[in-house]
């Protein structure tokens, strides 16, 4: 099943504010360009699962940051998926069974505060990522390179509001715990692919 992002707009949103993603600024120079921001592209979308028609509601935009809040950041536009993975590094990273994130074009992704420390790996397929990680308290808040550098990979549990998540994809299951059960409908991947998968399921 895949997370279609229907977005149900009340308002036809501007998409003038957004500045060029992932271009620090300090946080005070920010202020008045971001609560523009945020009158301009208040909306709601809904998040639509293909196979049940839930729609699950999301506000726009949404926010969230590091646990010291020493970095914020603000989506603008409804993400392109919901996903997880279960590679080892994923779970050496988080010290836990998977990691979960959610695909957002740069263009509707705003990062602000201090600068996040960047950590640069190879993946097995031989794509440089790198990971945004706040220099003060560690939290991991966002990757980019990989699939697509138009996108970042926006590490859901950073998110204020985490209420609406529902990852529909999965990947790297072949060292998926053996406990972790994956709803029925939902697009598996034993590894990686190397495109995003988008569109429905079947
Ligand atoms: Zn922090
Ligand atoms: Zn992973």
């Amino acid at each position: 099943m895949a997370l279609m992002v229907g977005l149900v707009t009340s308002r036809k949103r501007s998409q003038k504010a957004c500045c060029s993603a992932l271009k620090l600024r300090p946080m005070r120079a920010l202020l008045p360009a971001m609560l523009g921001t945020l009158r301009s592209l208040r909306a709601d979308a809904t998040v639509t699962c293909m196979k049940t028609g839930t729609h699950v509601a999301m506000k726009l935009p949404q926010t969230g940051g590091c646990l010291c809040r020493k970095i914020r950041y603000e989506i603008t536009e409804a993400p392109q998926a919901v996903y997880t993975c279960h590679c080892v590094d994923c779970q050496h990273l988080t010290s836990s069974a998977f990691s979960m994130a959610i695909v957002v074009r740069n263009a509707a992704f705003r990062l602000m505060g201090i600068e996040p420390r960047q950590i640069q790996s190879t993946a097995d397929s031989g794509r440089v990522k790198i990971r945004w990680v706040c220099s003060e308290c560690g939290c991991w808040v966002c990757s980019v390179g990989g699939w697509d550098s138009g996108t970042s990979r926006v590490r859901a549990g950073t998110l204020d509001d985490t209420s609406w998540l529902r990852p529909t994809i999965h990947f790297w299951t072949r060292s998926k715990q053996p406990w972790v059960t994956l709803p029925d409908g939902d697009r598996t991947f034993e590894t990686q692919p190397e495109q995003l998968p988008t569109g429905s399921t079947k």
